[in-house]
């Protein structure tokens, strides 16, 4: 394996003292994870370094052409003060998948996933200590040559860095009103729905506007072909309970392979609760509503974990969920999972990896 280097910030960042207003996304720690790429030379010098300002070129290929793409997973402190993370390796894969896609040189996923157990442990005062916060860790790759001209790039960065964070939404638990979008498409079969790259996240700014506009959380994508299909939620794949079926669309090229989204089928199916990962479409769900089956509707992502829909609006149908409250299947799942990432629980999957 190759050695990963370790420069130490001389100067330490003040901690935040508050952890209940922590937070998304808003500050960043000491130092990043940073590995390069060259054509003829391959991936090379991973390294942990002071956190700072990146200096690119204004010509560099990703900032005219998207070659990006992104991870995002959280380090988790447990009772007893250790620290661990919630299945890495799979998100070095999917990092893969997404990298193949966007022409992207492949990443040893073991010596990635070392890297980052390294760059977390140097980290760790990092990593808050109170319910439900955590320490969320974006890698991300660029592509950095100075040229104009589409084609794939030859040199590369690969960084990750890390924010210590609160619970996703300020509701909490809550359930989030959802907007079934009719008129724009996240991703068609063909395209790039499967990864997580910069682009897919750009095409979606303008549905997002318009829902939040209106006092909607996010937006429900539907296929790009026929807008009929259920496909997912901006940054969670989706699940409804209609009868005693637990429905979640099935993977086929335009929907975001969820690393939740596979543990809480893990979870469900463990539990002997029947789970269809199948199409589904919104009249389906229309009409399980309108029969009174449809009981519960919630999101899976890594940054929110579970997150009840109580409220689905798909043009001028309203569908009140569950009286708006969290339902059972949903409570019990991000109780366990949660309970997993956390250490509050035993781990009979393997899943949970110690820093
Ligand atoms: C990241 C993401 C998800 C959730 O994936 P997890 O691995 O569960 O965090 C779902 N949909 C989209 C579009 C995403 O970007």
């Amino acid at each position: 394996m190759q050695e990963i280097k370790i420069e130490l910030a001389k100067q330490l960042k003040a901690k935040p003292q508050d952890q209940s207003t922590l937070g998304f996304g808003n500050i960043f720690t000491d130092h990043m994870l940073v590995m390069n790429y060259d054509s003829g030379e391959g991936w090379h010098d991973m390294r942990i370094v002071p956190y700072a300002p990146l200096a690119l070129d204004p010509a560099a290929m990703c900032l005219h052409y998207g070659q990006e793409v992104f991870e995002g997973m959280k380090a988790y402190r447990t009772a007893d003060g250790s620290i661990q993370l919630f299945r890495p390796q799979e998100n070095f894969r999917r990092m893969n998948l997404s990298n193949e896609r966007i022409c992207i040189p492949q990443l040893d996923v073991d010596f990635c996933t070392e890297a980052l157990r390294k760059f977390v442990d140097v980290e760790k005062d990092w990593v808050p200590t109170e319910k439900d916060t955590s320490l969320y860790l974006r890698p991300f790759i660029i592509s950095t040559d100075p040229h104009l001209g589409v084609r794939a790039a030859d040199h590369y960065l690969f960084i990750v860095i890390a924010s210590p964070v609160g619970a996703y939404y300020k509701e909490g638990l809550n359930p989030v009103k959802i907007y079934v979008e009719k008129e724009y498409v996240r991703a068609v079969k063909g395209g790039t729905g499967f990864t997580k790259c910069a682009g897919n996240y750009a095409s979606s700014l303008k549905a997002q506007e318009i829902a939040k506009k209106q006092g909607y959380t996010q937006v429900l994508w539907l296929d790009g072909v026929e807008k009929k299909y259920i496909e997912e939620v901006g940054t969670m794949n989706v699940f409804f309970v209609i009868g005693d079926e637990i429905v979640t669309p099935a993977l086929g090229g335009s929907i975001l392979p969820g690393i939740t989204r596979k543990s809480s089928i893990e979870l469900l199916k463990s539990w002997g609760l029947k789970v269809s990962e199948r199409r589904l479409s919104i009249e389906e769900v229309a009409e399980a509503y309108q029969n009174g089956q449809l009981k519960e509707v919630f999101g899976t992502g890594t940054a929110a974990v579970i997150s009840p829909v109580g409220h689905l609006k798909w043009g001028d149908m309203i569908m009140e969920i569950n009286n708006n409250e969290i339902g059972p299947i949903s409570q019990k799942l991000y109780d366990a999972m949660t309970d997993i990432q956390w250490g509050r629980a035993a781990d009979p999957f393997g899943w949970v990896v110690r820093v």
